[in-house]
């Protein structure tokens, strides 16, 4: 049985990259019907939040990344937050000192960084360099009544490390590369370094997917693993998978304080969950070299970890955007209808919640299902219809006003109030004719009209606006941009 985790530390606010590595995990569980554990590792109180944890899972149920054992849904391993499993980390700490596969380390700081100088300074390695490994116990009691402070320390194997990335191929490290390194601080707190391999060693994790940049905590983490093994706490190392790095802006990699890096923006600005899904499966992955639209029930259907890409992947807000319009218009009008209403209600100053007309947004959300690619354009594109008078937009309408448009307006009124407000067609029409007389091409006549009608010179098809703003509030419109 196939079992992964995601397993995020509650600080700060979800982030693509952070939803990448859970979409990666989910679509792997879910397409092998294996296991999706969520653990939360907020073992650092310091940077922890009540209010991060609180997003993080609101984050993967607005996506849908449902998980089988983990915060509310418990399971047999629970706890599954690492601030409530300490006892069990000083436990295995305490193994570990006792079979001899960690250290008490007193070495300070600034002695470490003497050393660390010293040996850049002979071209050597500059890692821990193993001061404390084997201290006589005579050391250790004087060391101890002297009062200094002890991390524990993990004992690095001596020879290389060598695994096969399930992304990258097969991959060794030199001890050199890789020292001693500290499992708990000298308050006794565990470190990332302890707590993550202990939890994947309990939760009977298979699969570590995880991104690129915590690649260098993986030889560590399976010479732990071996001791876990011998000690009986570990069954298995688990494989491990390395999800290439998000490259944005600059070819620099992508922060996840970049603000296009938040999800909370997709989420504000009207991201559909499978569009959003969509395109960050893309970032190290594809469905098929010829398509790359597709439903998140396709995706787990095809995906291998074996098909993801080792290079960098490259962030596209464009892309993601015209992605998430293609599945827009996936939608079935009325989907399509619904999803837009938390961007109807009463969504500007100008706007009253009583201005909101059902009809009239039935009848034209068609029309604006075929163009926009974010939930949130819908304001813009179909205020006119709500308020009493358009928002006009003043570079807009100083552009369409240039010149001589009060002529044409004076034509386009004669001719509309003549036209059948029941076909867009004669609506058309009546502007084409209107411009005919001022020597004015369609799309040059009917500009005037949109800015007077719907206050910007772009929008939705305008004949149709029209005839659904209606013949009565059209005209009245464009005497006032005549008056
Ligand atoms: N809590 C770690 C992080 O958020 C998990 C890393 C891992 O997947 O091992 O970076």
């Amino acid at each position: 049985n196939i079992r992964v985790r995601f397993c995020p530390s509650p600080t700060g606010n979800p982030h693509v990259g952070l939803v990448r590595t859970a979409l990666f995990n989910w679509a792997f569980a879910r397409h092998n019907e294996g296991t999706m554990v969520f653990r939360i590792e907020d073992t650092d109180a310091a940077r922890d939040s009540e209010e991060s944890y609180e997003q993080l899972l609101d984050s993967l149920k607005w996506l849908g990344l449902d998980w089988d054992e983990g915060p509310e849904a418990g399971g047999p391993h629970a706890p599954y937050r690492q601030s409530q499993r300490m006892d069990i980390y000083k436990d295995v700490a305490d193994k570990l000192l006792a079979g001899g596969y960690a250290y008490h380390c007193f070495c300070t700081a600034v002695e470490l960084e003497a050393r660390r100088d010293a040996a850049r300074l002979a071209g050597k390695p500059s890692g821990y360099d193993g001061t404390c490994r084997n201290l006589s116990a005579e050391r250790i009691e004087r060391y101890r009544a002297e009062g200094r402070d002890s991390i524990v320390r993990f004992k690095m194997p001596d020879e290389p490390i060598t695994f096969t990335d399930l992304v990258r191929g097969e991959l060794t490290f030199t001890p050199d590369n890789v020292p001693d390194y500290g499992i708990v601080r000298a308050n006794g707190a565990p470190l990332y370094t302890l707590v993550n391999p202990v939890d994947d060693a309990l939760m009977e994790i298979t699969h570590v997917l995880r991104g690129e940049d915590l690649l260098s905590s993986t030889p560590r983490q399976i010479a732990l693993y071996k001791a876990l093994i011998e000690l009986g706490v570990a069954k298995e190392i688990p494989s491990f998978g390395h999800l290439p790095y998000v490259m944005g802006e600059g070819n620099k990699k992508l922060s996840k304080r970049d603000p296009e890096a938040s999800l909370n923006l997709y989420r504000e600005r009207g991201f559909l969950r499978e569009g959003l899904l969509n395109y960050l499966s893309l970032l190290g992955w594809s469905f098929s070299a010829d398509q790359d639209i597709f439903t998140v029930e396709q995706m787990v259907s095809k995906f291998d970890i074996a098909d993801v890409n080792a290079n960098p992947a490259r962030f596209d807000l464009k892309k993601a955007e015209s992605i998430n319009g293609d599945h827009i218009r996936m939608l079935d009008v009325k989907a399509f209808t619904e999803a837009c209403e938390p961007w109807l209600q009463a969504p500007h100053a100008d706007w009253a919640p009583e201005d909101f007309d059902r009809a009239a947004w039935e009848a034209i959300a068609p029309h604006a299902q075929t163009r926009i690619t974010v939930l949130s354009d819908i304001t813009a594109n179909v205020d006119f219809l709500f308020l009493p008078e358009p928002v006009f937009d003043q570079p807009s309408w100083d552009k369409a006003m240039k010149g001589e448009p009060a002529a044409l307006l004076t034509t386009a009124r004669e001719k509309l109030v003549d036209a059948d407000w029941s076909d867009p067609e004669s609506l058309k029409n009546a502007v084409l004719t209107a411009g005919e007389a001022h020597g004015l091409k369609l799309g040059k006549a009917q500009a005037p009209v949109r800015v007077a009608v719907t206050g910007r010179t772009v929008g939705l098809p305008l004949f149709e606006s029209l005839e659904i703003l209606g013949k009565e509030r059209t005209l009245t419109r464009i005497d006032a941009a005549l008056a």
